[in-house]
C-alpha cells in the first residue's frame, strides 16, 4: 500500500521529466501500480484512513508522483454537481482537442508534491477531449476510448495529464483569473 513518504515531492528531478509511454498489453507490475496508485487516492478519502495514516486528501496521482516515470495516472472525483463519478485508470492518454473556454478552481489548485500549504489559481480549459486507454482494475482489460470531460474532473484530468509532462501545478499560477470563469460547484442535500 503506498503512503506519504511514497510520494517524491517537488525539487525531486523524475517531476520534471516526460514521462515514457506505457507498453501494452500491461504487465503484472505496471497493473499493480496502477490499482496501488487508485487505493492511495481512495485510502485518502476515507476519513479512517487518513487519520490512520496521515494521508493528504486527494483526487489524482500520477506515476511520476511516485517516482515511475510512466505515462500514467487514476483519478477519482465527483463532478461540480456531485453527482457523476469520474473514476479512471489512465495510459497513455492525449489531448486531441479542448475548449478556447477556460475555468479555474476558485480555492485554487494543490498537489501531493508540492507542499501542502501552497495553492494557487491555474487557468484550465473548460472542456477536453483524450484519446486514453482505460485500465479496468478488477479485469485487466485496457480499452481505447475518447474520453471528454468538462468542468471540475476536465480540471483534474489536465493537472495530471500535466504531470507526465514533468509539469507542477505552481509552474502556471496566475495571480488573478476573472471572476466570471471560476467553476461553481453546485452541491444539494438531499
Ligand atoms: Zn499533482
Amino acid at each position: 500500500m503506498l503512503l506519504n513518504k511514497d510520494i517524491i515531492m517537488d525539487g525531486h528531478p523524475t517531476l520534471r521529466l516526460r514521462a515514457k509511454p506505457v507498453d501494452l498489453p500491461l504487465s503484472d507490475e505496471v497493473f499493480n501500480t496502477l490499482k496501488d496508485m487508485m487505493e492511495y487516492i481512495e485510502n485518502s478519502q476515507d476519513d479512517e484512513m487518513v487519520e490512520k495514516y496521515g494521508l493528504r486528501s486527494s483526487v489524482g496521482l500520477a506515476a511520476p508522483q511516485i517516482n515511475k516515470s510512466l505515462k500514467m495516472f487514476c483519478m477519482k472525483t465527483l463532478d461540480e454537481n456531485f453527482k457523476v463519478l469520474h473514476k479512471y485508470a489512465v495510459v497513455n492518454p492525449k489531448i486531441i482537442s479542448y475548449s478556447e473556454a477556460t475555468t479555474y478552481l476558485p480555492s485554487g489548485e494543490g498537489c501531493l508534491s508540492v507542499d501542502e500549504d501552497t495553492t494557487g489559481l491555474v487557468k484550465r480549459h473548460k472542456k477536453i477531449k483524450a484519446r486514453v486507454n482505460l485500465v479496468n482494475l478488477e479485469t485487466k482489460e485496457v480499452k481505447e476510448t475518447i474520453l471528454k470531460l468538462s468542468g471540475y474532473p476536465a480540471i483534474v484530468f489536465q493537472h495530471e495529464y500535466d504531470h507526465l509532462m514533468g509539469v507542477l501545478f505552481i509552474d502556471k499560477i496566475s495571480d488573478e483569473l476573472p471572476e466570471s470563469e471560476a467553476i461553481e460547484f453546485h452541491y444539494e442535500e438531499d
